[in-house]
């Protein structure tokens, strides 16, 4: 977080990733203008251009001399939609942070709705784009696929992880690294990290100009990323408790095995030589072993990121203190 100067923290961050927008660009402003001005909150508007090749640029250096609240961050070249949000977290300063997509496909309209549910004491508002506005079977059913899965294996149940207009108290950010495609997750990192969250049905618009970004691959880069963060989230801490857990499932398995093979040599006079599953036992033995290794490879990591990274396993919510403490009587 970049603590620039100027003027106290906003209440919000509007978060806005943009990849060649230009038309979206100055409508866009003009949209969030008229309903911040309607919720009379003190806000910040952080652009980001994420490597745009056309006129965003130009026009995000046009509107930052021009309209106030803004703050507009250059990426060098197009790094995805996550990293350009990691960037506009990481040079916000409000309270609040409201991620909204660049082509007005999310309306600005519904943040007062997300951010009175913050009020009402929840830690992150998700937005739910009930009647979303994209082609079917390239976007709306994989998601569908894609959302079902998610909720069953994280055990957080949302309709959309995908929409991008969500509200965040900052402090559930914090811990989050964001990767891939991750910014969907962040509702269920919070979770996990103790975090109430509501969802909201929003609006959604067809896009009007500019082009979709995305196809029917992001599903599988969703789907690679929800078991990234299922294993971190279940075995962060302890990595050889999966791995190796399964290598002593496979020597079980693999003893298992020897004993058969024995068993139809000494009842039925089956000599080892003829019988493959002493061999299929072996290789078992053998990954069992390497998943091991494995295990205890992902424990030295661990210890290294946690003391490199300053990250603790554990999330403190708040520390409370008698007044009087030490060796006073
Ligand atoms: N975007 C970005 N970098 C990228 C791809 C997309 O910053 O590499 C931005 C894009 O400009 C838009 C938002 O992410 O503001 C959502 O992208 P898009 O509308 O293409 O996704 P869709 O709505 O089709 O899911
Ligand atoms: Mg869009």
């Amino acid at each position: 977080m970049t603590d620039a100067a100027g003027p106290a923290r906003p209440e919000l961050s509007l978060l806005v990733p943009l990849y060649n927008e230009e038309e979206n660009l100055e409508p866009l402003l003009d949209r969030i203008q008229e309903e911040m001005a309607r919720l009379g909150r003190s806000y910040e508007v952080v652009l980001v251009d994420d490597g745009s090749g056309d006129g965003t640029v130009a026009g995000l250096k046009r509107a930052v001399a021009q309209r106030p609240h803004l703050r507009v961050v250059l990426l060098r070249r197009n790094s995805g939609q996550t990293a350009a949000l990691a960037a506009a977290i990481e040079h916000s300063r409000g309270a609040v942070l409201v991620p909204l997509d660049g082509d007005l496909q999310n309306d600005p309209a519904d943040i007062p709705k997300l951010v009175s549910k913050l009020d009402e004491g929840f830690d992150v508002a998700s937005g739910w784009r009930r009647h979303r506005r994209d082609p079917f079977f390239t976007r709306i059913l994989p998601s569908k696929i894609a959302n079902g899965l998610i909720s069953l294996i994280s055990g957080v149940k949302l309709h959309d992880y995908g929409c991008t207009l969500k509200a965040y108290r900052r402090e559930v950010l914090a811990p989050v690294v964001l990767l891939g495609e991750m910014h969907r997750f962040i509702p269920i990192l919070a979770t996990w990290q103790g975090a109430r969250v509501a969802e909201v049905e929003v609006t959604h618009h067809p896009r009007v100009a500019g082009k979709s970004k995305y196809g029917l691959g992001r599903t599988l880069k969703v789907v690679l990323d929800l078991l990234t963060i299922k294993f971190m989230g279940s075995f962060l801490t302890k990595p050889i408790y999966a791995f190796g857990g399964a290598g002593v499932g496979l020597w079980l398995l693999s003893a298992l095995l020897a004993a058969y093979t024995l068993w139809q040599k000494l009842a039925y006079g089956v000599w080892v030589h003829n019988n493959p599953l002493l061999l299929v036992g072996i290789f078992i033995a053998l990954v069992g072993m390497q998943l091991i290794m494995m295990g205890l490879l992902g424990e030295l990591l661990i210890r290294i990121y946690f003391a490199s990274s300053g990250t603790t396993p554990y999330v403190i919510r708040e520390v409370l203190e008698s007044e009087r403490m030490g060796t006073a009587p």
